[in-house]
């Protein structure tokens, strides 16, 4: 179809250019016969004037010969002789008129040897009226001229109807050529007037192919700019991430992947704001744990973790403007788009990054975003593995509290941090009293729901700054920082109070009360460094032990307080 049109556009204008030369070489032949046969008829008129001038002329010499014979006027004499020097003249153009004619040539002899006759007779005729008078004259005219001048007429007829039949074939050949001109010209004008339509419409569509392939290049060439400025964008947004990713594998806390994560939203959602939120350890709440920008849609600080979609769903929950339906409960005042992006890692779901504004232009860069939480997630997914795993390292499963050698660790750090500022530490050493019978009678895992039971207890009075540890067996140790002698047995006591009050369930049934025997030793004044405090508490202990159980005794500086002594019990009477 394409090859038919390119084909059917060449050969066009040169058919159009051939029939073009046709009838230019048509008009030029036609013109140059039109006057070429012009030229003959003038030619052919003039010969028949000049045959017409001589019959004339050789009239007007005769009536003048005549004039002279009857009036003897001379005027008359000279007329008839200015008449005949005229002729010979005209004889020659005529000649020179006839020249490509030999047929008329030979038949201009023949009237010129008529008419010099005819005037030798008139000569003849006026020597005798000179010599002899007129009736001389007269006599002597006779029946010769009037034959000869017979014969000149019908000479120069017959010269004149020759010339009038070519006049006929010349005229009638003007005619075709005035009518090839005309044919061409109808012919010409309704084609010329084609061919300039038609190189019209191939200029229009020549044109309009042009301009559409213009309007194509530059579509062509808009859509690139746009791809390369998309593919610069794009380029820019993964080296943040690509930056951000490295940055969050150096956090060592969530708060900093936190902060770092609102900073990159800050850069790469400009004009956005929002929260990171994140499901508390108890799973019964969500809590925006940190900000950036002022969102335009505002969003609940706190709300259970099934009043957002995303959460419910696992995944990214848009809201383009105020007329969609499915909203979040958590969304409160203001209008503007929303997204909403679960933070999941290995299956969890961690919580959810919340961005909003005024458009919803933000809203087609949400992969972008969806990236950023993917990181987050596995960020705040490996920060929680790390701190169970320290946790892991320093507490102790049954009972959750530090191990043994993270009170080493921490004692050793206390004591010299005390000591740095002048201040006490106390150290309790607690030891179950008769704990194997204990085990004995309700059975290990009834003996380890009392040790996990302590453990809660010994938590639950403890300071915040206090180190709560499981020493070993059922042997505790309680380290309390800054802590006077008498501060040490008040709490001691308060412990062993709340020990024998303790009721701990196992099984469905309440396990009986047991006792603790606690030691108790206080830097400076029982020692400086951990070993020397260790084993004053553990002496104490052991002397708490040895006293009937179920009682504090403190290192040698310090005295068991009377109150201990008072509420204790002996080894002998168990809990
Ligand atoms: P005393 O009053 O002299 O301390 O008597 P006691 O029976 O408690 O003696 P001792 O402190 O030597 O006994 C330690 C017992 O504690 C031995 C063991 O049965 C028990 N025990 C140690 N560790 C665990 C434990 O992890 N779980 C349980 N259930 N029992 C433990
Ligand atoms: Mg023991
Ligand atoms: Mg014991």
């Amino acid at each position: 179809m394409l090859t038919t049109r390119r084909i059917a556009n060449q050969i066009g204008p040169l058919l159009a250019a051939l029939i073009f030369v046709a009838i230019g070489v048509g008009v030029l032949q036609g013109t140059d016969r039109f006057a070429t046969d012009a030229r003959w008829v003038s030619h052919t008129n003039e010969v028949i004037a000049r045959i017409e001038e001589i019959e004339a002329r050789l009239r007007d010499a005769e009536s003048a010969q005549r004039g002279y014979l009857l009036t003897g006027q001379v005027d008359y004499l000279a007329s008839y002789q200015a008449g005949k020097t005229q002729l010979p003249e005209l004889f020659a153009e005529l000649d020179n008129l006839v020249r490509d004619n030999p047929g008329q040539k030979q038949r201009i002899v023949q009237l010129r040897t008529l008419i010099d006759h005819r005037l030798r007779q008139a000569d003849n005729t006026l020597r005798i009226y000179d010599a002899q008078g007129l009736a001389a004259a007269q006599a002597a005219i006779g029946d010769d001229a009037r034959i000869t001048s017979d014969a000149i007429r019908r000479q120069a007829g017959l010269m004149g109807d020759t010339e009038r039949t070519l006049l006929v074939q010349r005229a009638a050949s003007s005619d075709r050529s005035a009518n090839l001109l005309k044919a061409l010209a109808v012919a010409g004008i309704p084609f010329g007037i084609a061919v300039i339509a038609m190189v019209y419409v191939l200029m229009l569509r020549e044109i309009r192919g042009r301009s559409a392939a213009e309007r194509q290049t530059l579509a062509a060439n808009a859509r690139l700019q746009a791809s390369v400025a998309e593919l610069e964008h794009t380029g820019a947004d993964l080296r943040e991430l690509s930056h951000f990713a490295s940055m969050l594998q150096s956090c060592v806390q969530a708060e900093e992947a936190l902060a770092l994560t609102t900073q990159l939203m800050q850069r790469l959602l400009p004009g956005t704001g929002g929260s990171v939120y994140r499901i508390r350890a108890s799973n019964d709440y969500t809590e925006a744990m940190a900000h950036w920008g002022v969102p335009p849609v505002r969003s609940a600080q706190l709300l259970p973790p099934d009043q957002c979609w995303a959460l419910r769903r696992g995944k990214p929950q848009l809201v383009h403007g105020p007329g969609e339906a499915v909203r979040c409960r958590h969304l409160e005042s203001g209008s503007g788009a929303t997204a909403c992006i679960p933070l999941s890692a290995q299956g969890h779901q961690l919580g959810f990054l919340y961005v909003s504004a005024a458009d919803d232009g933000f809203l087609a860069r949400v992969q972008l975003i969806e990236t950023a939480a993917e990181q987050l997630a596995m960020a705040l997914s490996n920060l929680q593995l790390q701190e169970r795993l320290r946790i892991q390292s320093i507490r102790e499963p049954l009972t959750g509290l530090f191990n043994r050698r993270y009170l080493e660790e921490s004692l050793a750090r206390e004591l010299s941090r005390c000591e740095r500022r002048g201040l006490p530490l106390a150290l309790m050493m607690l030891d179950l009293d008769h704990f194997k019978r204990f085990n004995d009678t309700h059975g290990h895992p009834g003996g380890d729901a009392l040790l996990a039971g302590l453990g809660k207890l010994l938590q639950g009075l403890s300071r915040p700054e206090d180190i709560a540890c499981r020493y070993g067996g059922e042997e505790f140790t309680l380290i309390l920082p800054e802590a006077t002698a008498e501060l040490a047995l008040e709490r001691a006591e308060q412990i062993r109070a709340a020990v024998q009050a303790m009721r701990v369930q196992h099984m469905g049934k309440d396990l009986p009360p047991v006792t603790v025997s606690i030691g108790v030793a206080v830097a400076p004044h029982d020692g400086t460094d951990p070993e020397s405090l260790l084993g004053h508490a553990d002496r104490a202990l052991y002397r708490a032990k040895a006293r009937g159980r179920n009682r504090v005794e403190s290192g040698h500086a310090v005295h068991a307080l009377p109150g201990a002594q008072r509420h204790g019990r002996g080894a002998d009477q168990p809990g």
